[in-house]
């Protein structure tokens, strides 16, 4: 199938084939006919599927076909919501890609950077409005923004956004758009709660599904190696000198944990950054592009920070401490084995993260091999702690030691599948090459 088969005009085919893209993605082949028809969508699909362009191309031809003469400032007629900063950066990166031939004018609101030059430019008019959901509303309150004329809504995201506790923002942006709207809404998982704002939203959706989350997971190979809780900083630098990796993302849970390791990294002679939400937008941005052009081997991440960066051929992905919440692994580990490209995704697990690990091979319905480097035994006299919790405290209960917990049999070896590797075995002779083919597909039809 080709771009043009699917009716986009000149401007948006010529703007497509600039950017270097051949043919439609699976989401982009399902999801610009509907769209184009002026069919709202719930979309399966996480970053890396090309669904930006899936809903970024038929939204441009849509404000095209419906541009109307207006008296005075032009109205936001395309709305996108996101969790985050930096997913609302690269979506409207995109929107100016994509639309770079149409005379439309688009801009990005987003916290954590002065509100003020974000109201120049919406104050001069805007078409297409890329946005975060807090910073939105404190437009809204200084009513730099007005909404009653958004033809087209696309929540992007929505289960990150449900769980970043924007809900309530969502509903009181919700409740400033005209009723009758477009409306697009794209989610990894569909839990109850997706389900009940989708079917207050959209009308007769156009349900869409990639299976592209299980084609990369074949091209990431997973692996567990098992250390005690203090030498896995020691074990992380091990790994990246002694594999000479070029490009690492690493995650912690906690934002201060990110901060501590890439010090430490850095104390280690490896180039090293943190990016979490505690970050100016500025520092952020900055280590993310150092990360890309490769002057910084390691960025280390939260999760929250972390979803949705697109970084190409991304190789390598370390879960420095396993994430609270197991459908996170999927979202991190998603990160690598991108575009075709192989990737490797290892986590570092201690004692105390046992019933974590349990909960994302149930997740996942598989076991990750276990692979002990020499040298980094854990010491099986050490046992487990409790974890400090932050985000996802009802999903998991805090492990006491000799309480049995929803992990698993407390008795039960946490390593018991393990294997002993050389110290120093190249990166891949040792280690079955585990393919990902039961990972739970997110991408669920609602009902
Ligand atoms: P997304 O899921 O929208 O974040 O896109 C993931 C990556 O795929 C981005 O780097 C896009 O530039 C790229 N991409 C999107 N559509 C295509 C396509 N049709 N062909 C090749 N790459 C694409």
């Amino acid at each position: 199938m080709s771009f043009e088969s699917l009716g986009l005009r000149a401007e948006l085919l010529r703007a497509v084939s600039e950017k270097g893209y051949s043919a439609p993605t699976p989401i982009q082949q399902q999801a610009i006919p509907p769209v184009l028809e002026g069919r709202d969508i719930m979309g399966g699909a996480q970053t890396g599927t090309g669904k930006t362009a899936g809903f970024t191309l038929p939204l441009l031809q849509r404000l095209m076909s419906s541009e109307k003469p207006v008296k005075g400032r032009r109205p936001v007629r395309a709305l996108v919501l996101t969790p985050t900063r930096e997913l609302a950066a690269q979506v409207y990166e995109s929107v100016v890609v994509y639309g770079k031939h149409l005379p439309l004018r688009s801009t990005v609101i987003y916290g954590g950077v002065s509100i003020n030059p974000q109201k120049q430019k919406l104050i001069k008019g805007v078409d297409i409005l890329v946005a975060t959901p807090g910073r939105l509303l404190d437009h809204v309150g200084q009513r730099s923004v007005d909404l009653s004329k958004v033809d087209i809504l696309v929540l992007d995201e929505a289960d990150r956004m449900l769980d970043m506790g924007f809900i309530h923002d969502i509903r009181k942006v919700l409740a400033l758009l005209p009723k009758h709207k477009q409306t697009l809404l794209f989610s990894a998982t569909f839990s109850n709660e997706i389900k009940k704002l989708s079917n207050s939203l959209l009308k007769s959706p156009a349900l869409i599904e990639v299976a592209q989350q299980n084609t990369t997971a074949e091209l990431v190979t997973q692996v567990i190696h098992p250390v005690d809780k203090n030498r896995k900083r020691e074990l992380l630098s091990y790994l990246i000198g002694s594999n000479n990796w070029k490009q690492v993302l690493v995650f912690t849970r906690t934002k201060h944990g990110a901060n501590r390791l890439s010090q430490q990294l850095v104390k280690d002679g490896i180039t090293a950054a943190a990016i979490h939400g505690n970050k100016s937008q500025g520092a952020r941005t900055r280590a993310l592009a150092e990360f890309k052009t490769g002057k910084v081997r390691v960025l280390v991440a939260t999760d929250i920070a972390a979803r949705g960066l697109d970084i190409n051929q991304l190789p390598h992905v370390v879960n420095y401490e396993l994430p609270n919440i197991a459908e996170d692994y999927v979202h991190r580990i998603g990160r690598t084995g991108r575009a075709g490209n192989e990737g490797e995704a290892m986590s570092l697990v201690c004692v105390d993260e046992h019933n974590l690990l349990k909960d994302i091979e149930r997740l996942i319905k598989r076991d990750i091999p276990r692979d002990v480097i020499e040298g980094y035994e854990p010491d099986p006299a050490i046992k487990a702690e409790p974890i400090q919790r932050g985000r996802g405290k009802q999903q998991q209960k805090a492990a006491r030691p000799g309480q049995k917990r929803p992990g698993g049999d407390k008795n039960a070896s946490p390593w018991s599948n393990q294997r002993q590797s050389s110290r120093g075995r190249s990166n891949n002779q040792n280690r079955s090459r585990n393919q990902s083919q039961s990972r739970r597909r997110n991408t669920q039809r609602a009902a």
